[in-house]
């Protein structure tokens, strides 16, 4: 049986009918970005996630790097990240003249609250925090030192669409909750699409502003901005696919469980779940110290996997300008040298998952 370690055709056929009709719909309307669908698409996600504002864009990369624009945060100024992330975090930080700092992750993958008090200087403006493969941060921790040190809050929350803490949704904690609708995403585009929420009316406003060229009124341009608009195609089957968005989440957390409950192999460590948060499952990543054997057995199975991610952004060559080497962040590279996630999707049948879990027993 082959297995590939995503499948985003089966999330495409499952709503098939309300997907091309809503495409059909958005093709023959005659108004292609920033419209209708757009707007309704804000507030239903606004809803969602349970804040009071929501601006479409067109990328989760654009939501991190003008969120930090609009906070007035740029050169000479540093921000908190975790070290163990995807490098779009990081980017979303430079690409404003700011400075990553970077902190170590905890056991759940996700920046430690811990580290964080440590890395504080009289530089520091804001903490980034990222809900890595789908799973809430210790945000109670987090929020009250930001507090305590006068600091801004953001939140990437490109992997955690629906995930929450202490039945709080992730991108309501701090000033700017930042998502991504990259087809992979567990809620997910067929083209690129992003959005920030906020609670903050001025900071919505702002944004508004910022992604069509810095203009509020047409050839009024009042800022230096970008062109980040979400369209209308997007948008529109975005709404598709949040009106199922329960049922996919569910349907998740239900391979998760399997892949807990079937997976027997001291080779093999396995996700854990932090008290008080929950996790939408954007990855499973286990650990194996044999990492490439198991890769290999799996291949030889045809039973497909990715590493997520196998270079830290402080090794990457794009920040070697930083002045990190090996050895930097241990804990951060370890896990870049264990990590695997294994095949996870939306409409993964019982069969393949048991196929999976069996290969995985046997090596
Ligand atoms: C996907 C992702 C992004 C970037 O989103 P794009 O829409 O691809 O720009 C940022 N951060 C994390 C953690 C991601 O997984």
């Amino acid at each position: 049986m082959k297995i590939m370690p995503n499948r985003l055709d089966r999330g495409f056929f499952r709503y098939q009918k309300e997907f091309e009709q809503k495409a059909l719909e958005v093709l023959r309307s005659g108004w292609y970005v920033l419209g209708q669908e757009v707007e309704t698409f804000e507030r239903e996600f606004a809803a969602y996630t349970g804040s009071e504002h929501c601006v479409g864009l067109a990328s989760g990369l654009d939501a991190l790097w003008l969120a930090f624009r609009i906070l007035g945060i740029g050169a000479g100024d540093e921000v908190l990240v975790p070290a163990n992330t995807y490098i779009a975090s990081v980017m979303g930080i430079t690409i404003n003249g700011a400075t990553p700092v970077f902190v170590e992750p905890d056991g759940y993958f996700n920046i430690d609250a811990d580290r964080i008090e440590e890395k504080i200087t009289d530089k520091t403006r804001a903490v980034l925090v990222v809900h890595l493969y789908g799973q809430a941060c210790n945000m109670e921790k987090i929020v009250s030192l930001c507090q305590k040190h006068d600091l801004r809050l953001v939140e990437d929350c490109a992997q955690s669409h629906g995930a929450c803490f202490q039945g709080k949704m992730t991108g309501t904690f701090g000033d700017i909750g930042c998502f991504s609708f990259y087809p992979s995403k567990n809620l997910g585009g067929f083209g690129d699409g992003g959005a920030i929420v906020t609670n903050d009316e001025a900071i919505a406003s702002e944004m508004r502003i910022y992604r069509n060229y810095g203009s509020e009124k047409r050839y009024y341009n009042k800022v230096v901005g970008a062109n980040s608009r979400l369209d209308e195609l997007q948008a529109g089957l975005l709404r598709v696919r949040l009106r199922h968005i329960k049922e996919l989440t569910d349907e998740r957390r239900a391979l998760a469980a399997g892949y807990r409950e079937g997976i027997r192999n001291p080779a093999i460590r396995l996700p854990q779940v932090r008290p008080h948060a929950d996790s939408v499952w954007h990855q499973y990543v286990i650990q194996c110290e044999q990492r490439q054997e198991l890769i290999d057995h799996l291949n030889a199975r045809e039973i497909g996997t990715i590493i997520h991610y196998p270079i830290p952004p402080h090794l990457s060559e794009a920040y070697g300008y930083l002045g990190y080497s090996r050895g930097s962040f241990p804990v951060t590279e370890h896990y870049a040298d264990t990590v695997l996630s294994i095949p996870m999707y939306n409409g993964m049948t019982e069969e393949e998952q048991a196929y999976v879990i069996e290969a995985i027993n046997h090596f």
